[in-house]
């Protein structure tokens, strides 16, 4: 198809200006010398084709009769008719790959030289961008040479694939680009063109032996190809050139930004050109979009910056990870759904809210399950809403408020419940495998239907999306487990850009060096010329090495492979020829620091060369380009370049003379959430122990000791092992989300864990009562085996696993527990008798049979303080008719046993207070007994059955008990100073680094006299 003919109003014809392109300068000589003929101006693709033109025009050169082609679109036009009359149908990118990922795994046996890669989607773009190579360049499968190959298992495989490939476009009536390609040259071989236009060639860019007939033949010797700056010119630009260094990629983008704006440079008049679009590209359109700047890219952006894109992945996670809930939640509270098609005609819930109401159905994983749970989580809220009382302290206003905010939780359930639904029915039907084209119907009904959009890069990725997994669906029929398909279609989703467009009337334009440098804009700017990126690494193709290039070119002359080794000279050509063509002012930067990876990074090669233009200085090296360069841009900049209003605010900071004075307190009164912050970090900073560090001034009520309230032993193990976690947890009631476990090969938590071998040792014993009183491994390990096997498909009932493989790893576990635990029994039950088992009290506590009973324990502290304790002792045994001994069943390992410190400041205090409950329980029941011993069992896999008890020291556990309270009376919540309890707690992201929040403790408990508060913490914690 031909394109429209433009027409530039500007006659007669004028002559060739100066200053030119040389490229321009050759275009419009050839518009001149063929006024009134019809001209084809093929160029590399037809965003350039289009840049020239438009610069010869604003180059006051006047032309008529002249169209852009590309060797793509030439092909087209000639095969286009024939294969629209056979009714062939035209394969995109993603398509062919899908083909192709088809055909390896058709093709490729385990134990074939790419039979381990044969899932790896690296391999098959690999092989994709060959096999392109291969048929541009015309040669067939038959051809491949298999003496070119140094293993010929290898070349008889790439054939097989090939072969599978291109059966499979025959059985599908598809055609791809190199079909078309082949085709056009088939065509005109057949029959040459009649007399046609004059064809000019922009420059000399690579062309594929194929490409290189086609445009040949096309032509019907009317070709002229045009003159451009080659590589070799570049030295007088260069000379001209601007140099800068930055702080990381964003910085370099921001430092450009901040330019540009300064200096009144019009968007339209300037290009960004990057050596690596794919860093790049992200960079500038969040720094274009957060500063309203319209910006094109020669590239597009990733559809994956967008809405939809995001939600797509985010859908097809879910789907391949069994509907696990966690990967819906993200979705829902990054905002990226419209929920007003489940808002039932109300107000749809916001991301967050309705993000909660997922996660506290407590869904985890699985069809079935969703919707069960979010059944019941339904019924709950309705429960919450329906029984709603007045509470004493509420009066009538306080409880409609309450119960309307129930009933807002009970709307948003609902409409979460729908929605899940809703996208369980656009799941694909059946079990696995699972066809391909399912799920991209599947993915392409949620996109149209789910996701949101909220700009015009939404709406052309939503567009995108669906026209991507609509040419997937069109696909012969292709099984998959659905894990597998749902990563194939996340795939092509990461690969979609969207919006690539051409430079554009008032837009600042990003592109690659390859194309770039046509627009004629007199502000051009390189980027991430460092010597990572550029020239880029001469890293050979896995598919076909460059010595089998070389074998296949010598064998097949004049079709020719090109060779990937060269490359980076290739690069450093093309790099050079870009800046050749550029007319006007060029700034040349790289980033000197990785922001992520904290580390310097180099600039290239190519920035020294230009360094040395520009300075005059030819021998200048590495060192001189260090001392020669600017300090790099950073995220902080003069006032009259500041991009934005916090770059102004942190420019005036920095400001010596500002920040000691006005600027700082200035900033503070403008922002008092900042103001809030420098006070909490100064107080954090200092030797004093203040309210920023956990010290609460109205304590009342927490110290159990005059409360009243019963507390439990884990509460003040809480408390001991670090109190700023119990200030977040007890007396905040911060609670960090349960989530189920996300890890497929992990089933149940180590808490679930720990309740399943308690029930199962319990009923070991107890069920029926005095089932077994002196346990023998030879006669009891199958009744115990049988109890764990009936415990284990109780819960397997409750929380399905997610593999075999989950559920058998646990199983192990269990089994080796209850091995242990048996063995272990036997010596130990030789002087004891297991009597009692789960002995609960206090309320709350699902109280057993005496000893146990519904009413806490007093537990005296001496000098007439005492504080109620409630509880579970796990196991009593009976030493003689009034001796006991008290045990606690550990699941976990018994690495805490390795410290001989008595009670570890009150992390380990649970056996001792047990034992004195357990006498008092005793004594209540009317059958006065003495604890002689108390301590911890270890029977899982990794306690290895080991039995740990200290000697009982009532004085001790008082004291310690003492200090931890007076922490409580006096409202005092120190940080732990050992960064190893850190490890194990929720809360690590409310206290940053746990080093630092040890330190600052450090210092705070050395300040004596300055923090009296902390002499409990210092009785506890001797240093
Ligand atoms: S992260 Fe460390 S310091 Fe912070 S609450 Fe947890 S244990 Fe304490």
């Amino acid at each position: 198809m031909r394109a429209s003919v433009s027409i530039q109003p500007i006659l007669p014809f004028g002559t060739a200006v100066k200053g030119l392109p040389r490229l321009i300068e050759a275009l419009a000589d050839a518009c001149r010398d063929a006024p009134l003929e019809e001209k084809a101006l093929i160029a590399q693709s037809r965003f350039v084709g289009h840049q020239l033109i438009e610069a010869l025009a604003r180059s006051g050169t006047p032309w008529v009769h002249l169209r852009v082609e590309s060797v793509r679109s030439l092909a087209h036009s000639v095969a286009g008719p024939e294969i629209a009359r056979e009714g062939l149908t035209l394969l995109s990118r993603a398509q062919a790959l899908a083909l192709i990922e088809q055909a390896c795994a058709e093709t490729l046996a385990p134990g074939s030289y790419f039979g381990e890669l044969a899932e790896r989607p690296g391999l098959h773009r690999a092989i994709q961008n060959t096999f392109d190579e291969l048929r541009s360049a015309g040669i067939s499968t038959a051809e491949l040479p298999e003496a070119a190959f140094g293993d010929p298992q290898k070349a008889r495989e790439l054939k097989r694939i090939l072969t599978a490939y291109e059966t499979a476009l025959e059985r599908g009536r598809f055609v791809d680009r190199a079909g078309v390609l082949r085709r056009a040259v088939d065509a005109l071989r057949k029959s040459p063109p009649p007399p046609g236009p004059l064809h000019l060639l922009a420059g000399s860019f690579e062309l594929s032996a194929a490409e290189r007939e086609l445009v040949d033949r096309v032509s019907g010797g009317r070709l002229r190809t045009l003159e451009e700056d080659g590589p070799e010119r570049w030295k007088p630009n260069a000379a001209g050139t601007h140099l800068f260094r930055a702080l990381g990629e964003e910085n370099e983008v921001r430092e450009i930004l901040r330019r540009v704006l300064a200096d009144g440079v019009p968007f339209d008049d300037v290009e960004i050109l990057a050596t690596d679009a794919v860093t790049y590209g992200p960079i500038v359109y969040e720094l274009t979009e957060e500063h309203g700047i319209p910006c094109t890219f020669g590239d597009g952006i990733p559809a994956t910056f967008t809405r939809p894109g995001q939600a797509a992945l985010g859908y097809l996670r879910w789907l391949g990870r069994d509907f696990e809930s966690e990967e819906l939640r993200g979705v829902l509270a990054g905002g990226l759904l419209d929920l007003s098609r489940v808002a039932n005609g109300g107000e749809p819930p916001g991301p967050i809210p309705a993000a909660r109401e997922l996660r506290e159905a407590r869904i985890g994983w699985g069809r079935e399950r969703s919707l069960e749970a979010l059944d019941r989580h339904v019924a709950r809220r309705k429960i919450e809403v329906e029984t709603a009382r007045p509470r004493s302290e509420e009066d009538a206003e306080d409880l409609a408020t309450r119960v309307g905010w129930l009933q807002e939780r009970l709307v948003n359930a609902r409409a979460v419940r729908d929605l899940v639904r809703r996208l369980l029915e656009l799941a694909p039907e059946g079990s696995d495998p699972v066809e391909l084209r399912a799920v991209a119907r599947s993915a392409s009904a949620f996109v149209a239907g789910f996701a949101r959009i909220a700009g015009e890069a939404d709406a052309m990725a939503s567009s995108a999306l669906q026209g991507l997994f609509g040419e997937l669906e069109t696909l012969p029929v292709t099984r998959l487990p659905i894990a597998r398909a749902s990563a194939r279609l996340a795939d092509a989703v990461r690969a979609l850009h969207i919006g690539a467009d051409r430079p554009r009337p008032g837009k600042l334009h990003l592109g690659d060096y390859r194309n770039g440098g046509y627009s004629g804009r007199s502000h051009t700017f390189f980027v991430g010329v460092d010597s990572r990126r550029h020239p880029g690494s001469g890293l050979q193709d896995p598919v076909l090495l460059d010595e089998e290039r070389r074998g296949i070119n010598a064998r097949l002359a004049p079709q020719e492979l090109a060779l990937r080794g060269g490359r980076p000279s290739e690069n450093t050509r093309a790099w050079k020829a870009c800046v050749a063509r550029i007319r006007g002012d060029v700034t040349v930067s790289y980033p000197s620091w990785n922001l992520l990876e904290a580390r310097e990074q180099f600039p290239a090669a190519s920035y020294l060369e230009v360094f040395r233009l520009a300075t005059g200085r030819g021998g200048a090296d590495y060192s001189d380009l260090d001392r020669g360069l600017d300090a790099p841009a950073g995220f902080l900049t003069r006032p009259a370049k500041a991009l934005d209003e916090t770059e102004w605010w942190l420019s005036r900071v920095q400001d010596p003379v500002l920040s000691g004075g006005r600027a700082a307190p200035a900033v503070r009164s403008a922002y008092l959430w900042l103001a809030d912050g420098f006070t909490a970090e100064t107080a954090r900073e200092s030797d004093l122990f203040t309210v920023w560090d956990g010290w609460i001034r109205d304590p009342a009520g927490l110290d159990p000791r005059t409360s009243g309230d019963p507390t439990s032993c884990s509460r003040i193990q809480e408390l001991a092992r670090c109190p700023y976690s119990y200030f977040l947890k007890r007396v905040l009631k911060i609670q960090a989300p349960e989530d189920a476990s996300t890890d497929p090969t992990v089933w149940l938590s180590p808490m679930q864990k720990g309740n399943l071998l308690h029930e199962v040792f319990r009923r070991f014993y107890a069920d029926p009562p005095g089932a077994v009183s002196r346990p023998r491994f030879d006669r009891d390990f199958d009744r115990i085996k049988a109890i764990a096997l009936e415990e284990l498909e109780r819960w397997k009932r409750k929380i399905p696993p997610r593999s075999d493989a989950a559920f058998d790893a646990l199983r192990e576990d269990v089994l080796v527990a209850c091995r242990t635990f048996v063995l272990r029994e036997e010596t130990h039950c030789r002087d004891v008798l297991p009597k009692w088992f789960e002995v609960g009290f206090g309320p709350s506590r699902d109280s057993t049979d005496p000893p146990g009973g519904p009413d806490p324990v007093s537990i005296s502290l001496g000098g007439g303080e005492a504080f109620q304790l409630s509880g579970r002792i796990d196991r009593v045994d009976e030493e003689s008719p009034d001796a006991y001994q008290v045990w606690d069943y550990k699941t976990g390992s018994a690495w805490d046993t390795s410290d001989p410190t008595r009670g570890r400041g009150g992390r380990r205090i649970q056996d001792a207070l047990y034992a004195q409950a357990l006498e008092i329980l005793l004594d209540r029941a009317g059958t006065p007994g003495r604890v002689v011993r108390s301590g911890y069992f270890y029977p899982g896999r990794r306690g290895e059955g080991e039995r740990w008890a200290a000697p009982l020291d009532v004085a001790a556990t008082r004291r310690t008990l003492t200090s931890l309270f007076d922490l409580l009376r006096t409202g005092a919540f120190p940080h732990t100073p050992n960064p190893k309890d850190c490890s194990i707690c929720d809360f690590g992201k409310v206290c940053g680094t746990a080093e630092l929040a040890a330190a600052r403790l450090e210092r705070k408990l050395e300040n004596v006299s300055g923090n009296p508060v902390l002499d409990p913490y210092r009785i506890l914690n001797p240093s």
